[in-house]
């Protein structure tokens, strides 16, 4: 933080206002008491500081911040009542630095807490003065002659006074107005620091006893101390999650609200672990907590005093912060999800780990707490569906908006008209270099948004029930064109994506059963790719689901492997013929060391298993060469084709062979229909528009 700003001026400022009253006051100082009367000042000052050096910590807003509410200011005012103002002062002031440098504060937080508990003194003595019977206060019997009023009302302006200076100051270093800190936290603080104080006229009535009773008065004081810390306790604990220390929704909403109050600019950001659900269920939930428990020390050590985090409950987080640009909240966003880039290390175990973050922008997309959260949750989704890590809010994928409601009746029609197609990707047999296998993927016709991607509505087609009708239409036309490839004489199985929704469902065998039939095709040419998360989804009942259609016939691939937590052991179990691995590893195999060795050694498992390994994504035809070489079977991406529609991709069985040296068809062809597909793109490497 710069020293010029606003909070360091103000401390500043306080500082020098309470030396340069308490110089002001000097000739009332009263110093000779302390050489007349060593043993009272000694004993009440001792008070002091043991006051000072047990705080009660008070749990501030947000995770470790908290507020300190000493004991030392019974002990104080007792001194400034019977003794003067000189002994308070310097007792209060050395106690102050004492703890202060004990707990290594920064220098000008030393000399702010000194300034602020000069001025509260200064100004209780003031009113003490005001309100007393007479000046002379050590000499008269404090209770019996009138004098109670006078300490009360010191008292509670010195608690007062205390609060107010330091709230501000918490107020001007958090970026919250002072109105907000004190509706938060001031009324706990504000009422057991004047009870606190209360105490002085006892300890002072003791004093004017006998001070050897002076000590007994601790007694009491610390009952008092161990039930304040007690409910200081509970407090926390109502507002924070047990797990991880952060604060919880419920406290996370109120600290937001105070921030947007006093904010011109904000942004909510929604993180969400990515496939948690697959840790917690193969790892079990004692790793599945300690791994949020580490999560949230990194999250809060990124945040620090840039914004607000709390965990909302299972693996969602929340952060608020103000002042911030688009550009800053992104930043933000990243920062916080690169924390995780490390992986962790939980006992034994070694942990990746990843989140999508969602960011909604205030006051663009929402001016409450509730809404931001909601349009940060969506923009959360989004990044989970398209693999960003990070996505802002954005009408157009909000399933809640009328356009999105609007699109979810078209689909509805679209999934059993004419709009919704299916393109096709071959796979090359790496063993003899032969186009025979192809995967059917989904598109729409969309009339006014042009052809979209299966990532712009699938996921509105699992949420409602348009999953399963599109997966039957899928699949009939896939089956349909396998038909009608084979009265071409080709011979190509199909593979066909099934979502989490058909894994779960009993009725789904007899489905593929009924399409089988229908297109009268064998059941060896279709192949269905499950992701490892619809497997873990529902173990039970996908296993039950896996057996139906391996007895019918049909191939089990596991599709986007590597990129979920099940082991090849678990899989090893299941009737599944081959694996895909992740196109994220085959992407990145070049150069990146730790890539090649998961692709080749997941080839190798998968061979040991009796699997067949085929390597997404392939892009680059080197790639094609290198993915032979470690003995991969198969290899599917754009270097070899594009997805395309049914003529095309007859055309490319048809044509058959393929030559990854020169990265052309055998087909004679000179301009091969995937090229054609690429040149009239005008999006690089994506052969759809994509409404996102
Ligand atoms: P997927 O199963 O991993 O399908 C492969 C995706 O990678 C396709 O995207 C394909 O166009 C793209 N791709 C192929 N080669 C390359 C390459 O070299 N580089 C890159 N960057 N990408 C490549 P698409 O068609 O957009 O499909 C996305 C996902 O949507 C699919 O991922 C699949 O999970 C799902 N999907 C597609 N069609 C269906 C369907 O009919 N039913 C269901 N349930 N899901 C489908
Ligand atoms: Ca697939
Ligand atoms: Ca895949």
């Amino acid at each position: 933080m710069s020293s010029r700003s606003p909070v360091r001026l103000y401390c500043a400022a306080v500082f020098l206002a309470g030396i340069g009253l308490s110089l002001l006051a000097l000739p009332d100082a009263r110093m000779g008491w302390i050489v007349h009367m060593p043993l009272s000042f000694a004993l009440l000052s001792a008070g002091v500081l043991l006051g000072e050096m047990l705080p009660i910590r008070i749990p501030r807003r947000g995770g470790e911040d908290y507020e300190e509410l000493t004991l030392s200011g019974a002990f104080a005012l007792a001194l400034l009542i019977t003794g003067g103002l000189g002994p308070a002062l310097i007792a209060q002031g050395v106690a102050s630095i004492v703890q202060d440098v004990y707990s290594k504060k920064p220098p000008w937080r030393v000399r702010f807490n000194l300034g602020q508990y000069f001025v509260a003194m200064l100004v209780a003595w003031l009113v003490v003065r005001l309100f007393a019977v007479d000046p002379r206060l050590d000499i008269l019997h404090p209770i019996s002659s009138g004098q109670l009023p006078a300490m009360l009302a010191g008292s509670v302006v010195f608690a007062l006074v205390n609060r107010l200076v330091v709230g501000v100051a918490v107020a001007l270093y958090q970026g919250v107005t002072v109105r907000a800190h004190f509706r938060e936290n001031g009324v706990f603080g504000m009422v057991t620091g004047s009870v606190i104080l209360l105490t002085a006229p006892i300890v002072l009535a003791a004093a004017s006893y006998s001070v050897a009773i002076v000590p007994l008065c601790l007694a009491p004081i610390v009952a008092m101390y161990n039930s304040i810390s007690q409910s200081a306790r509970s407090e926390h604990l109502a507002r924070h999650d047990s797990l991880t220390g952060l604060p919880n929704r419920m406290f996370f909403q109120q600290t937001a609200e105070s921030i947007l109050e006093g904010a011109e600019s904000g942004c909510v950001l929604l993180l969400d672990l990515d496939r948690f659900k697959d840790v917690n269920d193969t790892l079990g939930h004692r790793v599945g907590d300690l791994l949020l428990s580490h999560v949230a020390v990194r999250f809060r050590e990124v945040v620090g005093n840039l914004g607000e985090i709390a965990r909302l409950g299972g693996d969602e987080f929340a952060l608020i912060a103000s002042g911030c640009s688009r550009d800053q909240a992104r930043e933000l966003a990243q920062s916080v999800a690169d924390s995780l880039r490390d992986s962790f290390q939980l006992e034994e175990l070694v942990v990746d780990v990843q989140a999508s973050v969602g960011i909604a922008l205030f006051p663009d997309h929402g001016t409450d707490i509730e809404t931001l959260l909601q349009k940060a949750d969506v923009a959360m989704y989004r990044a989970k569906e398209s693999s960003a890590d990070i996505e802002f809010y954005d009408e157009r994928h909000d399933h809640h908006s009328p356009s999105k409601l609007a699109l979810t009746g078209e689909l509805r029609a679209a999934v059993s008209g004419p709009q919704l197609v299916v393109w096709y990707q071959p796979q090359l047999d790496l063993h003899t270099g032969q186009l025979t296998d192809i995967e059917a993927l989904v598109r729409w016709e969309h009339p006014g948004r042009g052809l979209l991607a299966p990532d712009a509505f699938l996921r509105m087609a699992e949420q409602t029930s348009l999953i399963k009708p599109l997966t039957d239409r899928v699949l009939r036309t896939a089956l349909g064109q396998v038909a009608a490839w084979r009265r071409l004489g080709l011979d190509p199985t199909v593979a066909v994506n099934i979502s989490t929704r058909s894994l779960v469902d009993r009725d789904f065998t007899g489905q593929v059963m009924a399409a089988l039939n229908e297109a009268e095709v064998p059941p060896a040419s279709l192949r269905l790719e499950v992701t490892e998360s619809a497997l873990m989804a529902d173990p039970v009942t996908s296993h039950t689901v896996l057996h139906e259609l391996d007895e019918l016939g049909v191939k089990i691939s596991i599709d986007d492997f590597g990129t979920g937590y099940s082991s090849l052991a678990y899989l090893a179990d299941l009737p599944v013929s081959e694996v895909k691995i992740d196109r994220s590893f085959v992407m990145k195999m070049d150069g990146h060391a730790k890539e090649n060795i998961i692709v080749s050694s997941t080839i190798d498992l998968a061979h040991h298993l009796g699997l067949c390994a085929v390597a997404e994504g392939v892009e680059d035809p080197a790639q094609i060469r290198r993915l032979e070489a470690l003995g991969c079977d198969v290899a599917q991406g754009y270097a070899i084709a594009r997805p395309a529609p049914a003529p095309e991709a007859t055309q490319l069985l048809l044509g058959g062979g393929f030559d990854a040296d020169a990265a052309t068809f055998e087909s004679g062809d000179t301009e091969s229909p995937s090229e054609r597909l690429i040149v009239s793109s005008a999006i690089p490497k994506q052969e759809v528009v994509r409404w996102s």
